[in-house]
């Protein structure tokens, strides 16, 4: 979507680097003009009436000048600052975790609203609950999803045979599950239980507050945390450093926009 001169929207700030004397440059996260690029001039002056809201992690109402080479705030007022998430020091490592995969899958103003109401929804679980780690891998998958790159677990990717009881693979380079025939075919074939296998495929087609509810023990939480790493690392090394990536990545988004106006 194109901006005006000046807009407001509001945004979630996923990094924040030191800039000149004073200033900062911003990654922000936004529902209708995807991740953007702005400067917050004199920020770190004590005087300044942007201070304190635009910490990192921070959702805020924002209004930005949209410049020929850069953008710029020039209001912010916090609406929710994640503080019980900030000082909880397990909590955050998390959500910084988050915001970088959301800022690695965001390609430059490619809006995904669905992927910022998932990356809104997961901090709040963060901040308000103890299962991290579900939340994680929840949000993992759905992200992986709504960007186009959802693994395929419903029949093997290869040959779309229907999975037999007995030994099952996931292979993020054919891009989903493998059955034994067709897994010497992909060297990252990784053996995956029933279990996993299971809750992969709930934690992709719930909703987070739903997906929640599924019991899962300390080793499954294991192997289930190796699947999706992987997952995302293969998706992100190899896609991140081509324009195939951000073609995927920007039809998906145009997709999702043609969808919301459809329903409007
Ligand atoms: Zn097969």
């Amino acid at each position: 979507m194109s901006r005006p001169h000046l807009f407001n929207t509001e945004a979630l700030v996923l990094r924040s680097t030191e800039l000149g004397e004073a200033d900062r440059l911003l990654t922000l996260l936004t529902p209708a003009y995807g991740k953007l690029h702005a400067t917050a001039r004199g920020v770190r002056k004590a005087t300044s009436k942007l201070g304190g809201h635009l910490d990192i992690l921070t959702r805020a109402s924002l209004t930005i000048s949209h410049g020929q080479s850069l953008d710029t705030v020039s209001g912010a007022e916090a609406l929710e600052p994640f503080m019980a998430l900030k000082a909880d020091l397990r909590a955050l490592s998390k959500a910084l975790y988050l915001a970088e995969l959301a800022d690695a899958f965001h390609p430059p103003e490619s809006p995904n609203p669905q992927a910022y109401a998932l990356f809104l929804e997961t901090l709040r679980v963060l901040e308000s609950s103890e299962d991290h780690d579900l939340a994680l891998r929840c949000f993992e998958v759905q992200l992986l999803g709504l960007c186009g790159f959802q693994p395929h677990l419903s029949s093997c990717v290869q040959c779309d045979e229907p999975l037999q009881p007995g030994r099952h693979f996931l292979s993020p380079a054919a891009g989903g599950i493998l059955c034994p025939a067709c897994c010497p075919a992909y060297s990252d074939a990784a053996p995956i239980s029933v279990h996993a296998l299971k809750v992969l495929r709930y934690l992709a087609s719930n909703p987070l507050a739903t997906a929640l509810r599924v019991n899962v023990k300390a080793g499954l939480h294991r192997e289930l945390a190796a699947l999706t790493g992987g997952f995302l690392r293969h998706v992100l090394e190899r896609e991140l450093r081509s324009t195939a990536f951000l073609r995927s990545v920007t039809q998906q988004a145009a997709r999702l926009e043609e969808q919301q106006t459809s329903h409007r």
